[in-house]
């Protein structure tokens, strides 16, 4: 059952209905409609979907698409997130297959695989995403392949270690970065108790830490901008991911889902978004994408920024 929190000063958001010209979405086309065949047909969920991504039509007319596995409902409730919350029961030991047939068919050479949080479960949902990965390097050994994780908790080791044994038995030679891991501080460590209820700043720090120790692989991360934090502070979250060595960031615009999640406090300006991606470079980052659409999926099998 959808559990919806309204949580937030509705009046706080600066004229909401009035979007800036730089926050549109486009219409879909004919290999939309190819990737939502394959998508629906395979009875997968997309972050895309769920999330109600305003990229959709942009990324699936190129036949792109995130991946959600582990079902529709979320363990958590984060307040700008318009993924379901509840109590999943969802469980579905085919599915790893099922997101290496959909990929087949668009016939992608880049994919990114995220998730619900999965607090329920003894490893977080690790073993599927593992499983995940191996049914897609079997059909296309040389797949570049991302992962948008959740922070898994208290099994922080345990998932990543279950994931990188799997990955370990499918590594690619010809491949220098076996693999991009992603989680998203989303906001500043102010802005948790609201924005990210449940979750811990430090925790997820720790596991981009624990995921660029691994071998092969890149740490990536990603920040929503216009909840009212300042130019400082998000130097500051940049800072700390360099800290523990994460080399791609994206930065983009937050919209608010519904009137249920949280407001926006403001529409960043092109020239702010320009300024945070010159810090990022500045700072190290080797993969920074910074603008009001950039999501942390999205462009995500370009080389570099
Ligand atoms: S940006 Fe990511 S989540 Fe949004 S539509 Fe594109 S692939 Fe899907």
């Amino acid at each position: 059952m959808r559990k919806i929190i309204p949580v937030f000063d509705h009046s706080a958001e600066p004229n909401a209905s009035r979007m800036p010209t730089w926050i549109r979405q486009q219409l879909g086309s004919k290999k939309f409609t190819d990737t939502a065949k394959s998508v629906h047909s395979n009875s997968l969920n997309t972050v895309c979907e769920e999330a109600s991504c305003p990229n959709r039509g942009e990324c699936w007319s190129h036949g792109t698409a995130t991946f959600m596995l582990l079902g529709d409902t979320c363990t958590r409730a984060c307040g700008f997130c318009n993924v379901m919350t509840g109590k999943p029961s969802w469980f579905d030991d085919e599915e790893a297959q099922r997101v290496a047939n959909a990929v087949h068919e668009m016939g992608l050479d880049y994919v990114v695989l995220t998730s619900v949080n999965r607090d329920d479960m003894k490893d977080g949902g690790a073993k599927v995403f593992a499983d995940t990965i191996t049914a897609l390097r079997k059909n296309k050994p040389d797949i570049g392949l991302e992962l948008l994780t959740p922070d898994f908790n208290r099994v922080q080791q345990e998932a990543i270690d279950i994931i990188m044994s799997q990955l370990n038995e499918v590594k690619c030679d010809s491949l220098s970065t076996q693999m991009v891991w992603g989680h998203n501080v989303e906001t500043i460590p102010d802005f948790y108790k609201t924005v990210r209820k449940g979750s811990n700043y430090e925790r997820s720090l720790k596991l981009l830490e624990l995921a660029v120790q691994q071998d092969g692989v890149e740490a990536k991360s990603a920040i929503m901008m216009g909840m009212g934090e300042t130019e400082e502070q998000v130097t500051a979250v940049l800072k700390d991911l360099r800290s523990v060595g994460v080399q791609r960031i994206a930065m983009g615009q937050y919209l608010r889902p519904t009137r249920y999640h949280l407001p926006v406090k403001e529409y960043v300006s092109l020239e702010q978004f320009e300024r945070y991606g010159e810090i990022a470079k500045e700072l190290g980052f080797s993969w920074a994408k910074s603008g009001p659409m950039v999501r942390s999926s999205y462009h995500a099998e370009e080389e570099q920024s």
